[in-house]
């Protein structure tokens, strides 16, 4: 019977999984409990996406924390799973901070660090952290391994890395991090297997979802990305404001006497498409929608993106590929219309059929720049970081040194 490698994804009220077989990573089953610390429900599918479970789950009345939460999760695969072993659990971590250049193999030191960086993301890495600690009580003796949204961008180079401050800000954390790395990852491995020429090349990749930013990667390598020092920065998402002038929240704090929990309420929740229509922060929704606040929205975003690919166009000395990806990268037609109209002079050019379509490839045949479409999967490249770190783990074991060492850690 072949072993199982289990994804988890720990928020603030949900824990998503997804459990791979550990040979040849095809999926078995995934799912998510939501609402923990409310109602909780759980919902699972099979590898097709076919429903297995969907119902309201409540622990004795008592209140369901993550430690819980992952015992349902357990509970329920001990039920389907048929005995097979779960021989590595990998967790998304939101934060590996200046260090953690890669995943790692999770020690009780590492952790102990890895909770040194809850205050540089204070709504992501205690739940991921929560989940971590939850999944080593439950699976005692099994390989941790986690996996960080930044680690994909630790190598930019000195100015994407880093704001204009004074150097001691930067010295202490304050620094340009970017985020979606696992996504990007995903994009940039599976390309470089399709087509390793273009894998070598320079890459803008749109990660478009309910968060988004963009990221300009050359050489397999993510050299520069939209997003900063915390997941706020960058083009407007469905709730989140983007880039913003700080004076501006300066401005709200000191002359309209706001807390820093009203401006922070403001940025992340009320803000973006949600904020700039008045209506809702989901495309399907806007592009429904007669309202021509919808319209203005959808509009904004659009002429947002744009933006930045030029700027990620400039830092990489021209583009290759514009790749786009993530619910709205991969599903909006209009979208990725709207966001490439008068990027003609970049060398993009869109084929209205194919791009209507979701073909893989949505530019013109022969254009400069190839547009292309990718489904991204964070947790698939969670479970290649999980088998990777596993055999070389073996290697080790064996005395043999060659091959990429877990953990890399870079001080
Ligand atoms: P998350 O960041 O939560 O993982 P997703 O990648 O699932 O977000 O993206 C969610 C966004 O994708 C929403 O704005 C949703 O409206 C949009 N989306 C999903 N499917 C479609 C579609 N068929 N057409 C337009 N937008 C879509």
């Amino acid at each position: 019977m072949s072993d199982l490698i289990l994804v988890l994804n720990a928020g603030s009220s949900s824990i998503k999984f997804e459990v791979f077989e550990a040979a040849g990573l095809q999926l078995c089953w995934g799912g998510q409990i939501e609402g923990i610390g409310a109602a909780p429900c759980f919902a699972t599918h099979d590898s097709e996406g076919w429903m297995l479970a969907d119902r309201r789950w409540l622990k004795n009345g008592a209140p369901v924390d993550h430690s819980a939460a992952l015992g349902g999760i357990i509970a329920w695969l001990d039920g389907v799973t048929n005995g097979r072993r779960i021989i590595a659990v990998g967790h998304r971590v939101v934060h590996g901070g200046p260090d953690f250049a890669a995943p790692v193999l999770v020690t009780p030191a590492v952790l102990h660090r890895l909770e040194a960086l809850a205050s540089l993301a204070p709504l992501h890495q205690p739940h991921n952290l929560a989940g971590l600690r939850a999944a080593a009580e439950r699976f005692p003796g099994v390989p941790q391994v986690a996996c960080f949204d930044t680690a994909f961008h630790r190598d930019h180079p000195w100015e994407a890395d880093s704001f204009a401050l004074p150097q001691r800000f930067y010295d202490r954390g304050i620094r340009r991090y970017g985020f979606h790395g696992l996504s990007y990852e995903y994009i940039a491995r599976r390309l470089a297997a399709e087509d390793p020429v273009l894998g070598r090349g320079r890459l803008v990749v749109a990660h478009l979802g309910n968060g988004a930013s963009l990221c300009a990667i050359r050489d397999g390598r993510s050299i520069d990305s939209t997003m900063g020092f915390t997941a706020l920065d960058g083009v407007p998402m469905g709730t989140r404001c983007g880039q913003i002038d700080p004076g501006a929240v300066l401005h709200l704090i000191e002359a309209e006497g706001m807390s820093p929990a009203e401006v922070g309420r403001l940025l992340y929740e009320e803000s973006g498409l949600k904020g700039l229509s008045g209506l809702s922060q989901d495309v399907r929704a806007l592009e429904a929608s007669d309202r021509p606040e919808a319209a203005r929205a959808l509009s904004y975003f659009a002429w947002r993106v744009r933006r930045e690919i030029g700027a990620l166009a400039a830092t990489l000395g021209g583009i290759d590929a514009l790749v786009f990806t993530a619910g709205i990268g991969e599903n909006s037609a209009a979208t990725r219309a709207r966001i490439c109209e008068g990027l003609g002079v970049l060398g993009i050019a869109l084929d209205p059929a194919r791009n209507a379509a979701g073909a893989p490839e949505v530019s013109v045949p022969g254009a400069a720049v190839q547009v292309l479409v990718r489904r991204t999967n964070e947790e698939r490249m969670i479970a290649e970081h999980v088998r990777e770190a596993l055999s070389a783990g073996a290697r080790a074991a064996a005395g043999d040194a060659s091959g990429p060492a877990y953990p890399e850690l870079r001080g």
